[in-house]
């Protein structure tokens, strides 16, 4: 069992155009790869969790999404940036699925396959939905990017925000080691 960092993808990592999966709508967002690297190097496993409704939808299809992660992949890969798992829940919300967050499917996943420590483990993502899936799953806390300034370090762990990834990443690991 170790500790994970789960991260969002779309509006955290990449720009979120609204179901991106085109080649021409991947855009690393500014300072993922440093926050990922420091991450990393606290010695958090980093794992994907994402909703891709876009899928069950029916906009685009499986395909798409491993070409859309495989350019992702190569920025991590050149960065030195390993992924422990990549999570995804490709159902569209009136399936009812127990993966989609704010479900805790995903996390609940990377615990039974991939080992995570849930409550030593962490949640960044952009949306309440993202907030809700770590608290259910029972992780350490969650910090929620594209709002606001970063939120000291105390209080609720579930209520942190920063504005964007490499600021979650400091303000995460102001809550000491993993
Ligand atoms: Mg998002
Ligand atoms: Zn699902």
């Amino acid at each position: 069992m170790r500790p994970f960092v789960f991260l969002d993808r779309d509006g955290t990592l990449v720009r979120d155009s609204g179901y991106p999966h085109r080649r021409e709508d991947y855009s690393l967002l500014p300072g993922v790869l440093e926050g990922l690297q420091l991450l990393a190097k606290a010695g958090y496993a980093l794992a994907l969790a994402t909703n891709q409704s876009g899928i069950g939808r029916g906009l685009f299809q499986a395909a798409d999404l491993q070409r859309f992660q495989d350019l992702l992949l190569t920025d991590l890969t050149a960065a030195g940036i390993e992924l422990a798992a990549t999570l995804v829940c490709p159902h569209e919300p009136a399936a009812g699925c127990a993966c989609r967050k704010p479900a805790p499917g995903l996390l609940l996943r990377a615990r039974d396959e991939f080992g995570a420590d849930l409550a030593a483990s962490w949640m960044i993502g952009d949306r309440a939905h993202d907030v809700l899936a770590a608290r259910r799953a029972g992780c350490r806390g969650a910090v929620r990017v594209g709002v606001g300034a970063p939120a000291p370090a105390r209080g609720d762990p579930f209520a942190l925000e920063a504005p964007d990834l490499p600021a979650a990443a400091r303000l995460l690991l102001g809550y000491g080691a993993p």
